[in-house]
């Protein structure tokens, strides 16, 4: 099991990445205007160069992984994102609404470095990437509170 993880940016130079089953996955969403920027909705993705890969199987499957078809299936996609939302469920602290301010805080030491998660605009997410806060949008699915080992 595998996905690629591609480095992308808008127009507005904003950087994030994107998650795909396949390099061919990526080529249609973005052929298909379905990418767009978490932090403007531009839809004017580009692919950055040097694209780190996450590898979530062993070493044996390095090779497979760089060569990854689309043989994918969307159930073993969904269940990757169920396995990373409670992956960041568990190591991560919910501040729910305080997210944008308590991100700042930590980015300014003035509050414990820590890893955070919880809501923030699509205004609030631009003004912390203005000023170099270091944040990862990922959409949440539905998940029973409380740890799930
Ligand atoms: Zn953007």
């Amino acid at each position: 099991m595998s996905i690629k993880v591609f480095n992308l940016c808008c127009e507005r130079e904003h950087t994030f990445e994107g998650w795909f089953a396949s390099a061919e996955a990526f080529e249609s969403q973005l052929a298909n205007d379905l990418l767009e920027c978490p932090f403007c909705a531009s839809k004017q993705v580009r692919r950055l160069p040097s694209a780190p890969r996450l590898n979530l199987g062993t070493a044996d499957q390095e090779h497979s992984a760089i060569a990854a078809k689309s043989d994918i299936s969307p159930a073993q996609v969904q269940e990757m994102w169920m396995k990373m939302a409670r992956y960041i469920q568990a190591n991560t602290e919910n501040v729910g609404e305080q997210f944008a301010e308590e991100a700042r805080r930590i980015h300014y030491n003035e509050a414990p470095d820590r890893a955070i998660r919880g809501q923030t605009s699509q205004d609030e997410a631009r003004e912390l990437a203005e000023e170099g806060v270091e944040i990862f949008s990922f959409p949440m699915p539905k998940l029973p509170e409380g740890p799930l080992q």
